[in-house]
């Protein structure tokens, strides 16, 4: 969208625009930094978006670059989902992919720097005592009995840390700049620390790795980006990121670029998105991996028949701001419902089957009807389906004894089958404990198309399948992995999961229009939802569907944005 499109601006843009007007910058350069130590989920989906977005805006570029500085989490694995979601998402991260660590000679060459000039030296400290000395918001902190090295021996030491000779945790280089800061993150951090580990990329070279605060800044400066946009909680480390990009060397004065910018997280009311958590989920067998439908990660909304056009919406309608908030899930169903609503094909399924048998209906004969695709969207087309003399309806589309308003299928009822015939249930038979197993009907042949011509009505509408021609396929159908009426964690601070969050149907019944059907395809199951067929455990004889979502909700968007 071309900025003059929108009439309100949001905060960002402000900034981004006062730069290019005082000549600040000239062409924009963003960024998304992904930790490659879990999937993404809905809220880097927000981070993704904005930043690829505001680089198309201004006709900027956008870079993907992972944050591979801690060994300790990183796997491949994640290198290449991360990958797969950008590119779902529709970012265009151009032809090169970033990583921070191909950099670590620079930042190693930077921290150099900054013991040459005075600014870093060695400490022996252990993490504890650092954290001790460190002081509190109240307190200032405690000068390192270790920062009156020289700067040779920082340098000594520093190489020795760099070539191996001391173990994890033995030492560090801390930054120089003000143990007494109100603000704790100025008061000396770490920057580098020793860690004999086996990196994703560069494997056995280093054997001390940066820490976020001082790779990142840096990482951000050898690119030229010009907004690193993050999250709120970095706003305590932006000076930080000042003085780093400042004294490496990079930048001369704060409101140069690099510039950080800090926005609000996106929050989902009682969704779980705590990598932390996911990963137990996953570990105990409780979800069916990273991309288990019921989750939130871009690869189970993909899975679960999401579309990137419904997640840029959401994300759209949330905003940008600088104020923790927490969305609705119904917000993330209305907007898949409205990009749906118009784009797929509208399919009868019968998720609970009951047999009906039209006892009038010749036998043998059969006549093939043409339903139009979606009503609402003529271009879809149309598609074929066969009325036959047996069929299946839905189960709960039929009462032996209605209550009052039950306008559906009961003995001696007239109803709709949509797009095909008036019926009226003449009978039924049902087995010893009840259970209706076949309904019988007769149809009126004067009715062909759903409509009567002596002008007689019929209140109720229900969906049909032929069967011998169904295709039997399995539906699931998901709820919140958590309980959110009971609390979403328990008093010991694990999940309060909700037993019924998968249902399994196993004997669903579809018209064979759905064997054109491939993984990730979807459609709206009509009086039922939307729908689409499950790449995992589809194979190339049984359909498995996830249900996206139903069809009716009683959300409304909120007042600003209608
Ligand atoms: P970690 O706890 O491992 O740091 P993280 O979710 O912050 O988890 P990162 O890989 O560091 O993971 O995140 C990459 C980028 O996504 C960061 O710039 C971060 O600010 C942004 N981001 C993370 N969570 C959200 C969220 N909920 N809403 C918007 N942006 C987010
Ligand atoms: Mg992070």
């Amino acid at each position: 969208m071309l900025s003059e499109e929108r009439e309100s601006r949001n905060f960002i843009e402000n900034i981004i625009d006062n730069d290019i007007k005082e000549g600040r910058v000239r062409a924009i350069k963003t960024r998304f930094p992904p930790e490659p130590n879990g999937y993404l989920h809905i809220g880097h989906a927000k981070s993704i978006i904005l930043n690829s977005g505001l680089a198309e805006e201004y006709g900027g570029t956008f870079n993907l670059r992972f944050d591979d500085t801690n060994p300790t989490k990183e796997k491949t694995e994640f290198v290449e989902s991360i990958k797969a979601d950008v590119e779902w998402l529709g970012a265009d991260c151009g032809d090169t992919i970033f990583f921070a660590s191909n950099y670590f000679d620079d930042m190693y060459e930077a921290a150099v720097r900054l013991i040459k000039n005075g600014k870093a030296y060695v400490s022996d400290l252990s993490a504890d005592e650092i954290r001790e000395y460190r002081g509190t918001l109240t307190e200032p902190g405690k000068e390192d009995p270790y920062s009156k090295r020289s700067i040779e021996e920082n340098l000594q030491l520093f190489e020795d840390m760099k070539a191996g000779k001391y173990e994890d945790g033995s030492k560090v280089l801390r930054a120089r700049i003000d143990m007494a800061s109100p603000n704790i993150n100025m008061r000396d951090p770490v920057i580098y620390r020793i860690a004999h580990m086996t990196h994703q990329n560069t494997k056995d070279k280093w054997c001390i790795y940066p820490m976020y605060d001082f790779a990142h800044p840096i990482e951000d400066a050898i690119e030229g980006i010009t907004h690193s946009i993050c999250t709120l909680e970095f706003e305590d480390h932006r000076p930080l990121y000042d003085w780093v990009v400042i004294e490496a060397g990079y930048k001369k004065t704060p409101e140069d670029t690099p510039k950080q910018i800090e926005f609000a997280k996106l929050y989902l009311t009682n969704v779980v998105t705590g990598k932390r958590y996911i990963k137990k989920l996953v570990e105990d067998k409780i979800v069916d991996g990273w991309d288990d439908p019921r989750l939130v990660s871009i690869a189970a909304l993909r899975r679960r028949g999401f579309t990137p056009e419904s997640i840029r919406k959401f994300v759209e309608l949330c905003g940008i701001s600088k104020s923790n908030a927490s969305v609705d899930y119904a917000m993330l169903e209305y907007c898949i419902r409205e990009d749906l609503k118009l784009k797929r094909s509208r399919i009868m399924a019968v998720l609970d089957p009951v047999k009906v048998v039209i006892d009038n209906y010749p036998e043998g004969q059969e006549e093939e009807l043409t339903v139009v695709n979606n009503m609402e969207n003529e271009e879809l087309g149309s598609h074929t389906v066969k009325f036959t003399k047996e069929l299946y309806i839905e189960r709960d589309d039929f009462m032996k004894e209605p209550p009052k308003k039950y306008f559906r299928l009961y003995p001696g009822n007239e109803v709709r089958l949509m797009q095909a015939y008036y019926v009226t249930c003449t009978s039924f038979e049902e087995d010893e404990n009840g259970n209706v197993t076949v309904i019988h009907c007769t149809y009126d042949p004067e009715t062909k198309g759903g409509n009567s011509p002596d002008g007689r009505k019929v209140k109720g509408t229900i969906h049909w399948v032929p069967a011998p021609y169904a295709v039997k396929a399995t539906v699931r159908l998901y709820e919140n992995i958590v309980n959110e009426e009971l609390g979403v964690y328990n008093e010991d601070g694990s999940l309060n999961l909700n037993p019924n969050s998968k249902t399994v149907l196993e004997n669903c019944m579809i018209e064979p229009e759905i064997l054109k059907a491939k993984p990730y395809d979807s459609f709206q199951f009509v009086r039922q939802g939307f729908f689409a067929v499950d790449p995992k455990d589809t194979t190339d004889d049984h359909l498995v569907f996830n249900r996206i979502v139903s069809l009716k909700s009683s959300y409304k968007l909120p007042a600003n944005n209608q």
